[in-house]
C-alpha cells in the first residue's frame, strides 16, 4: 500500500497529535507549543511543537507527524511495519478531508527575517524564563529578589529569564542555532524588550557585576538572507506597553530601576526605561513623552542624558536624587519619594 505521505505532513498538525499524548503544553503560542521532550530528561519544556513537525532544543530530536506516531505508538515494531501502520492511521484521519482545507502556510524557520525573529526572540526569551525559575536559576532569582528586592511577581510580569550558559553551553548554543540566530549571549539575567506589541530584542546582563554594568545587547544575524540584522533597542522604551494612560508618566534610565518604580507605583503611575544613558529616542516618542518626569542615574552620563533628552522632549521635570530606585526600594523610601517627588 501507497501512502501519501506529503498529502500527511500538510494536513495533519502535530500539536493536535502532541495534545493528544501529552496533554496541555507547557506553554503555547500561535506558531508553536512547548512541551516537556519525550527523548531526554527535560526540565526546561525544550521541545517545540509546530504543525508540521517537532524539533527539540536540548537534544536535537526532530521528526514529523509520521515519525512521531511510529516512536509514540508502534516502536514496538520493525520500523517499516511502523510506518506502514503510522501512514495508515493518519491517513484514516484524513479521508474526505479536501485539499481545500490545507491550512496556509506557516511562517518557517526560515521565513522573513522580521516574522522568524520575532518567534525566535520569543521563544529565547521562554526558555530562558524557565530556567530561571527552574533549579539552576535559583542563584540569579535569588538576586534579582533579594539582592535587588524585586518581588517574584514583578519578575514574572517583566519576562525576566536565566541564561545560563556557564552550566550548560551546549543547551543554549543549540537553542541559537536551532532558532537560525547567531547571537553572543553571556551568562546573565535575560530582559526582553517587547515594544509596542513589537520583539525589539534582549539584554544579558550578568548579575555579579555590581558596578560595572555589563550589558550583552543581542546581535542577530540571518544567515539565509546573508544580511545582518540587528534588534534595534535605541529608539525602544522599556515597559511602555504597560502604560494605562491619564496618570502620571515617568522615564527612567536603567530597565531595572523601571521594575522598582513600578513594583512600589504600579496603582497610579506609568515608568517606563531608555535602557541606557546613551540611548537615542525617536521624535515619534513625543506625544508620549510629552509633560512626563525624567528620573536618571546621578552620575555625569544619567545627568548628560537628562538634559539631552529635556531638549528633546517636553519634560515636566527632573527629578534629582544621589540614591537611585534600586536603593530607594531596598530601603522603603521609593513609593514616598516618588509621591513627594511627582
Ligand atoms: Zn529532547
Amino acid at each position: 500500500m501507497l501512502y501519501d505521505t506529503d498529502r500527511i505532513r500538510a494536513l495533519v498538525d502535530v500539536r493536535q497529535l502532541a495534545r493528544r499524548y501529552w496533554g496541555e503544553p507547557a506553554f503555547e503560542r500561535p506558531l508553536y507549543a512547548m512541551y516537556h521532550c519525550f527523548v531526554h530528561v527535560d526540565r526546561r519544556a525544550s521541545l517545540s511543537v509546530r504543525q508540521d513537525g517537532y524539533r527539540c532544543f536540548g537534544c536535537g530530536a526532530t521528526g514529523d507527524a509520521i515519525k512521531l506516531l511510529m516512536l509514540l505508538s508502534y516502536s514496538a515494531e520493525r520500523p517499516e511495519v511502523a510506518f506502514c501502520k503510522a501512514c495508515a492511521e493518519l491517513s484514516d484521519k484524513l479521508v474526505g478531508l479536501s485539499e481545500l482545507t490545507v491550512p496556509p502556510p506557516l511562517a518557517a524557520w526560515s521565513g522573513p527575517p522580521g516574522a522568524d525573529f520575532q518567534v525566535a526572540l520569543q521563544t529565547l526569551s521562554e526558555l530562558a524564563q524557565r530556567a530561571l525559575f527552574a533549579r539552576g536559576g535559583q542563584q540569579a532569582l535569588h538576586w534579582l529578589c533579594v539582592t535587588r528586592g524585586l518581588n517574584e511577581s514583578v519578575v514574572r510580569q517583566a519576562g525576566l529569564g536565566w541564561i545560563d550558559r556557564l552550566a550548560s553551553a551546549q543547551y543554549w548554543q543549540r537553542v541559537l542555532t536551532e532558532l537560525g540566530l547567531r547571537l553572543a549571549v553571556s551568562e546573565g539575567i535575560l530582559l526582553p524588550w517587547h515594544s509596542a506589541g513589537q520583539w525589539w530584542g534582549i539584554k544579558v546582563r550578568r548579575p555579579q557585576a555590581a558596578h560595572s554594568l555589563r550589558y550583552t545587547q543581542v546581535t542577530a544575524t540571518d544567515e539565509r538572507r546573508s544580511e545582518a540584522f540587528r534588534p534595534r533597542l535605541q529608539g525602544a522604551l522599556y515597559g511602555v506597553d504597560d502604560w494605562q494612560g491619564e496618570r502620571p508618566r515617568l522615564l527612567v534610565e536603567g530597565e531595572l530601576n523601571c521594575l522598582s518604580v513600578r513594583q512600589v507605583a504600579a496603582d497610579w503611575l506609568d515608568v517606563a526605561s531608555i535602557g541606557s544613558a546613551s540611548a537615542q529616542l525617536s521624535d515619534s516618542w513625543a506625544t508620549r513623552l510629552s509633560g512626563a518626569s525624567f528620573w536618571f542615574d546621578a552620575d555625569s552620563a544619567g545627568q548628560a542624558a537628562a538634559v539631552r533628552l529635556a531638549g528633546q522632549f517636553t519634560v515636566t521635570r527632573l527629578i534629582g536624587s544621589t540614591a537611585d530606585a534600586n536603593e530607594r526600594l531596598l530601603d522603603g523610601s521609593l513609593r514616598s519619594f516618588l509621591q513627594d517627588a511627582l
